[in-house]
Formats: structure tokens, C-alpha cells, sequence
């Protein structure tokens, strides 16, 4: 059945969820939906390839909370849901309960949502009440199991949202470990981007005669986001963003920044240039994060500075622009970070600040989109005169992966936006150190880690270190040659 052909009427939801469809505003099921909600509607297991904003999460969700209306269970008990849904990260759990609720409104299900890095106690008194469908990451799900206030013997349906995440997260023994806790006659759906031997393992493992729906990967639905480079040295980048900012008046952008330290520093000189700007990412307590994503989405603080695991899975409806500060060393992690922009349908335009020690990376990811990404000249930026001088400090010792910190013979954006790959750059690696983890899955001590998931291994840092790396950079960096014209090809 082509999504072509498919309305939701033709779905046999549930009235009360058509209605919550209409009000969405959902006129027709994207790709995923038309294919996954007839098959978890009757009743099979559910192996679904789909990202992120492709709507995968209504696609579970629907026949979910249609299957759980329609079988009401006659002695409900507080603390047993009845559908377990495993996410990787704290704000992906936060969206899928939304999108439950959402589309559960006229429904007498009663939904939670359970991660670390915040107050046990709260969730503790919840599960004194009545709770169908309970959205968790693993780690604070495990230790609530722990403390013998969560009862999962009367789990039905089970859905690993975003698998290869949670594998790449290091979830595994976790995920095994919850399992083992459910009842053996249940439904289960497994989601996930990517489909590696390991998740082909995990299924193998789990899925009974599995009905199989795959949507387009992102990577080939990009041509909805207009992409444009500007070649900027690294220390102009922060000036060049609050130009652009101000001068287009944005209204609201996602930027993304390699570090944490990264996204501090960027997030204070944009207060500074008077834009209010937050950032999100692990270091943050979950307060903060969830305060400023409110804020980001509901409009008052236009500038959200992510780094690439905070940001994950974040939906935000029709976000107009998203900036790679830098770009990322992970090719498919610019797939992601463009795709907050141009979902479900709507265009978006993605922005990257690129030095020339970035360009390798550039030409990965435009071999890995199959275009080349326009370069766009800033005419109406001025560089500042006097840009405070960089403290000398040593060069640091190079990380094997990281980048070349050697001397370099020309400044950004002179046109020279291939060289050579450098040693052991575009390799992709899989942390399997628990350290590595973005939550920490015990004791509650969930903290994030943003070098990590699915990006080549490299020691932990601290911010100093990852300063002196940034000053080693620019004190052998000529004056730079903002912007040649040669170099700037004009794209749009
Ligand atoms: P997801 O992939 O589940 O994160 O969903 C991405 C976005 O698509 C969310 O903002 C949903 O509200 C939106 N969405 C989901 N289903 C539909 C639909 N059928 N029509 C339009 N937008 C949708």
C-alpha cells in the first residue's frame, strides 16, 4: 500500500484518535504511518528503518494507544504499564510522551515519562497511580525496577525507539537486562536508523515474524533544505553568526557546536552581542535544558547552541535555520543536525561556518549527500579590527583523530576548500566505553558525554585542554583572507 493511496480514515483508528489526528492538523500519514500502523494494529512484531521526523513516533504511537483502548485490561494496577517504550535520550523520552499525550487526548490512558538526572521522588509518587503507557531511558528505568517501584510483568507491548542509538549509547546489557523482565507473550516494535549487525543481532533476538517497513533515510530527502557553506576562520565564526543573526533577523536557530565548552563560549558572546542565546547540552541540569528548549520553541529565546547528543531527536516544528558552528567529523551527524530544519514537508535552510582545517570534513559530507554544498559569500560582513589577541600557549600533543594542529599555509576561505585527508579523519567508530556513555544508566548519575555516540574515540578532555587545542589552532593561523572572492562561488 503507497502512502499515496493511504488517508487515515482508511486506517481504522479509533474515533477519539482521528479526532486528535485533526487537530494535529495531520492531513494524510506520512510514508512510515501508512506502512507501520496496519501492521502493529494487527497485532505482529514491527522492524521499522525510519529517523527522526519522518513521524515515525505517531507511527507507533497510534496503533498503540488504539490496541490498549481496545483491550482494556479489568484489574489495572498502579506502577504496571501496559506498554514499555526504551528511548536513548532524556529529551526524545520527554517528546514521545508529548506526542502520547497528544494524540491520546480524548483517550482514558494515562501515560509517564521516566529518566535521570532529575529527582527520583516525584516519579516514584507517580507510579503510585494508574500508568499505561510509560516512556523511559534505561538507566532510571532499571533502577526503579531497583527500588521495586516499577512492576513490569504486565508489559504487552514493548517499542526500542531509536535502537542503534541506544546500542551506540552502550545500552545493551541494560536493554537485556529489562528484557528479561518482561513477559514473554508481548508485542514488540523496534526502530532504528541504521541497521548494523548488532541491531540485526538485537532483532534477531527479539522480533518473532516481524513485519518490516523502511523509509527513505534522510539523507536522500535533503533536497528540501537549502545548504550553503560561508568559509570563515575559526576565531571569526562567533562574529560572522551574531552578524548574520542580527542582519537577517532570524528568529529562531539551532546551532550546533563540536564541545560543550564550545557551546558555552559561543552562547555568552552571543549575550554579549545582546541576542539572547542558551545551550543545551549533558553538563546542563535537565531543568535547564527543558527550560531553555521551552523557551527555544515557544519562541522567546531565538538562538538554542546544541551540541550533537543533546540534540538528538529534538522536534521542532519547522525550525528555519539551523547552523553547523562547526562541522562535524561524523558525515552522518550533518544529516541529522540539517534535518531539524525542512521536517515533515516544510523547507529550511542549513547553514556551515567552515575553516579551512574543516574541509575534509565538508568533502565527506558532500560525498555521503551525493551534492556539493553552494559557497556563499557574506558581502555585508565586516570583520572586527581589533580582535583580541590569542594568549600563545603550546601546541597541544595530537590525538591521534583529532585534528592536525601543524603549521598551515593558508588562510580560510582562500579557495583551497579540499585538501588532502588527514590521518584517521572520516573514520567512524562506535564508543564502547560505559564512560562514553551520554547517560550514565545508574545510580541516577546520568551525565552526558558529546564526543560520543557514533564518533571516532577520543580521550576525554577537559575544557582547558579543549581551549589550549582552539588558541594552538589559531596562533598558527595567518591573518585570514575572509571570503576570497575566487573561492566563493556563489551558490543561491
Ligand atoms: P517524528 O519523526 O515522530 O519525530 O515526527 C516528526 C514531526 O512530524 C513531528 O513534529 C510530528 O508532529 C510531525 N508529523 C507526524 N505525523 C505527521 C503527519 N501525518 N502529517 C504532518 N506532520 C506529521
Amino acid at each position: 500500500m503507497s502512502n499515496t493511496e493511504t488517508t487515515f480514515a482508511g486506517l481504522n483508528l479509533a474515533q477519539p484518535l482521528m479526532r486528535a489526528i485533526a487537530d494535529a492538523g495531520y492531513t494524510k500519514p506520512t510514508p512510515v504511518q501508512a506502512q507501520a500502523i496496519p501492521l502493529v494494529l494487527a497485532g505482529g512484531d514491527l522492524l521499522a528503518g525510519a529517523q527522526t521526523g519522518t513521524g515515525k513516533t505517531a507511527g507507533f504511537t497510534l496503533p498503540i494507544l488504539h490496541l490498549l483502548t481496545a483491550k482494556p485490561i479489568s484489574n489495572p494496577r498502579p506502577g504496571r504499564p501496559r506498554c514499555l517504550i526504551l528511548v536513548p535520550t532524556r529529551e526524545l523520552a520527554a517528546q514521545v510522551e508529548e506526542s502520547v499525550q497528544t494524540y491520546g487526548k480524548y483517550l482514558p490512558l494515562k501515560s509517564m515519562v521516566m529518566f535521570g538526572g532529575v529527582n527520583i521522588n516525584p516519579q516514584i509518587k507517580a507510579l503510585r497511580g494508574q500508568m499505561d503507557i510509560l516512556v523511559a531511558t534505561p538507566g532510571r528505568l532499571l533502577d526503579h525496577v531497583g527500588q521495586k517501584t516499577l512492576d513490569l510483568s504486565g508489559v504487552e507491548i514493548l517499542v526500542l525507539d531509536e535502537a542503534d542509538r541506544m546500542l551506540d549509547m552502550g545500552f545493551i546489557r541494560d536493554i537485556k537486562k529489562i528484557l528479561a523482565l518482561l513477559p514473554r507473550q508481548r508485542q514488540n516494535l523496534l526502530f532504528s536508523a541504521t541497521f548494523s549487525d548488532e541491531i540485526k543481532g538485537l532483532a534477531d533476538g527479539l522480533l518473532h515474524n516481524p513485519g518490516y517497513v523502511e523509509v527513505a533515510r534522510r539523507n536522500s530527502t535533503v533536497e528540501l533544505i537549502a545548504q550553503s557553506v560561508h568559509l570563515v576562520p575559526q576565531k571569526l565564526k562567533s562574529h560572522l553568526l551574531s552578524h548574520l543573526i542580527k542582519h537577517n533577523d532570524w528568529k529562531q536557530v539551532l546551532v550546533f557546536t563540536r564541545t560543550k565548552h564550545g557551546a558555552n563560549r559561543l552562547t555568552e558572546k552571543l549575550i554579549a552581542d545582546g541576542i539572547p542565546a542558551a545551550a543545551i547540552h549533558g553538563n546542563k541540569s535537565q531543568p535547564a535544558r527543558t527550560k531553555a528548549l521551552a523557551q527555544f520553541k515557544d519562541g522567546t529565546m531565538p538562538v538554542l547552541v546544541a551540541t550533537d547528543i543533546a540534540a538528538r531527536g529534538l522536534d521542532i516544528d519547522q525550525l528555519p535555520h539551523v547552523v553547523n558552528f562547526e562541522l562535524p567529523n561524523v558525515p552522518e551527524d550533518y544529516v541529522h543536525r540539517i534535518g531539524r530544519t525542512g521536517r515533515a514537508g516544510s523547507s529550511g535552510a542549513a547553514i556551515s561556518l567552515v575553516d579551512k582545517e574543516e574541509s575534509q570534513f565538508l568533502r565527506d559530507i558532500e560525498r555521503l549527500i551525493k551534492r556539493e554544498i553552494p559557497v556563499v559569500a557574506v558581502d555585508s560582513f565586516v570583520p572586527p579590527a581589533n580582535l583580541p589577541a590569542e594568549a600563545p600557549r603550546p601546541p597541544r600533543q595530537a590525538h591521534g583523530q583529532r585534528r592536525n594542529s601543524g603549521p598551515r599555509t593558508a588562510g580560510a576561505g582562500t579557495g583551497n576548500r579540499h585538501q588532502p585527508p588527514r590521518e584517521g579523519q572520516g573514520q567512524r567508530q562506535k564508543p564502547r566505553n560505559p564512560q562514553q556513555r551520554e547517560q550514565q544508566p545508574r545510580h541516577g548519575q546520568q551525565t552526558h558525554n558529546e564526543n560520543q555516540p557514533g564518533k571516532p574515540r577520543q580521550p576525554q578532555k577537559t575544557p582547558d585542554q579543549e581551549h589550549m587545542s582552539e588558541a594552538a589552532r589559531h596562533q598558527s593561523m595567518p591573518q585570514p583572507a575572509l571570503f576570497s572572492p575566487k573561492a566563493a562561488r556563489r551558490g543561491r
